[in-house]
């Protein structure tokens, strides 16, 4: 029996066991997690920052906080959302009490990526504890150091068979991927999202893809040129580009191009000083492999600012390129790194083409003063989430659901959604018997005009 199979062994005993089910066990559970989370906020941020090179600030701001936000919240409201929800009651039981169960899928499969290695691994986490699933997390071989760090915190706080973390590549996750598992969730590229999903298709096992894809940023001519730049570059930039909801690429009206170069430009500045590769806030490119993607991306096209590189140090400089053909390469795939292509636009219509050309994007963004505008494109165009004047900040509020739609995934979590996603809420009627009114039963009377009225008067 291979390693995996003997944790997996492990986890069917322990849900069998039915300990998950109390939930007194998993917020205690959950609070343990939560004060070692606490305890170790310096080794968690100094791993984040070996893997990739990100600030500790911006490690606590994107990554540290979001999940001791995350967890508090969970803590607080686990005996509410897991009450039975009473609903009410359909005239034909009468009379009977109708009600919500929440349940766990059981035994149940994570799969993280490396660009936030934490963050993106805790959440999903968090929230199937609170669910009563047991999990086995696989997050990415790309983040080893996070990886480590998150798997010896596991072990030091769930028994075996509760909460595992089983550490490697695409292998391992093939191996884990053969098993049969309750419920499914994979964070990362749509390209193995697909992979996960015909594998899970083979046992029906209900799945969450949080995927990536294309997400444009339109800026009209009445945006405000300096607070948008400033905002654009932070966004795209962060975390060296790779972030799922970073803007892929900017749509912006022919008008106002020139200013809006020139205000990036200035704000990446600003952000990095005039040598990015000298600045602590500014992150690397995680792997080799990403690195000459950028590379190859950039080849050919016209750079407008940046494209300075290092290989030894995995060092790609905040990028501008002109669009001149629509056929490049930068709008053929999602970029995820730190090249911000620019295309203009005149027109509505324009606008539409360019967008549509693509697969429904994870996030969506536009910077305008005018509401209409913003109304209009936000009703038009389906997306996971998106923002007007902003960027990316869709994912802080965990009252708001995250997640994708068509390519850029399937399902939602964070806050109360990540409970609802990891639970199977399973109704239940309990039936009185003090009373058997005989409307249903045969023999049918041959005219039922006095059940129409009946019915009719209670609906
Ligand atoms: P990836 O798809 O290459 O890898 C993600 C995970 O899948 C890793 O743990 C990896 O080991 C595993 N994996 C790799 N090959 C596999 C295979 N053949 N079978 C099963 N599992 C396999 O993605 P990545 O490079 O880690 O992350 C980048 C992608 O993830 C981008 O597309 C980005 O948009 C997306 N992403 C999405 C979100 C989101 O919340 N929607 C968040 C972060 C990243």
């Amino acid at each position: 029996m291979s390693s995996v199979t003997n944790i997996y062994e492990k986890q069917r005993l322990f849900f069998n066991s039915n300990k998950t089910k109390s939930v007194g066990f998993r917020k205690r559970k959950l609070i343990e997690l939560k004060n070692t989370l606490i305890n170790n906020e310096a080794d968690i941020l100094s791993a984040i920052n070996k893997d990739l090179g990100k600030h500790y600030y911006e490690s606590y701001l994107t990554e540290y906080f979001m999940i001791i936000s995350e967890i508090k919240k969970t803590i607080k409201n686990i005996n509410v959302w897991t009450r039975p929800q009473r609903v009410k009651s359909s005239i034909l039981n009468f009379p009977s009490r109708d009600y919500l169960l929440s349940d766990p899928y059981g035994c149940t499969l994570q799969i993280s990526p490396w660009n936030y290695p934490f963050q993106l691994s805790m959440a999903t986490l968090i929230g199937s504890i609170a669910a009563g699933n047991t999990i086995i997390l696989k997050p990415s071989e790309y983040a080893p150091k996070t990886s480590e760090i998150i798997s010896e915190i596991i072990s030091s706080i769930f028994e075996e068979g509760h909460v595992n973390v089983v550490t490697g590549g695409p292998k391992v996750a093939t191996e884990l991927l053969k098993l049969r598992w309750d419920h499914i969730i994979f964070t990362g590229s749509t390209k193995i999202g697909k992979i996960i999903a015909a594998a899970a298709a083979k046992h029906l096992t209900p799945t969450i893809l949080e995927l990536g894809g294309k997400s444009p940023c339109i800026v009209d001519q009445t945006a405000k040129i300096k607070v948008s730049s400033k905002r654009i570059a932070w966004a795209k930039f962060i975390n060296c580009g790779q972030t799922c909801i970073a803007p892929d690429y900017i749509l912006v009206h022919d008008d106002i191009k020139e200013k809006l170069i020139k205000g990036l430009s200035s704000e990446i500045r600003n952000l990095y000083g005039k040598k990015a590769i000298d600045s602590e806030s500014y992150g690397k490119i995680a792997h080799i492999k990403h690195f000459e993607r950028m590379i190859e991306f950039i080849s050919d096209e016209k750079i407008l600012f940046g494209g300075d590189h290092d290989r030894e140090s995995l060092y790609f400089g905040p990028t501008i390129i002109e669009i001149q053909n629509s056929k490049s390469k930068l709008m053929k795939s999602e970029i995820f790194g730190p090249i911000l292509p620019i295309i203009t636009f005149s027109n509505e219509e324009e606008l539409r083409e360019i967008i549509l050309e693509n697969e429904k994007p994870l996030g969506f963004y536009i910077f305008s003063e005018k509401r209409d505008f913003i109304k209009k494109m936000s009703r038009y165009f389906s997306f996971g989430g998106g923002v007007s004047n902003d960027c990316i900040i869709q994912f802080v509020n965990n009252n708001l659901p995250f997640g994708g739609i068509g390519h850029s995934g399937m399902g939602k979590y964070h806050g109360k959604y990540s409970f609802d996603a990891f639970t199977h809420f399973k109704p239940f009627i309990e039936r009185g018997t003090w009373v058997d009114i005989p409307l249903r039963y045969a023999p049918y009377p041959s005219s039922f005009k006095w059940l129409k009225k009946v019915l009719n008067f209670f609906t």
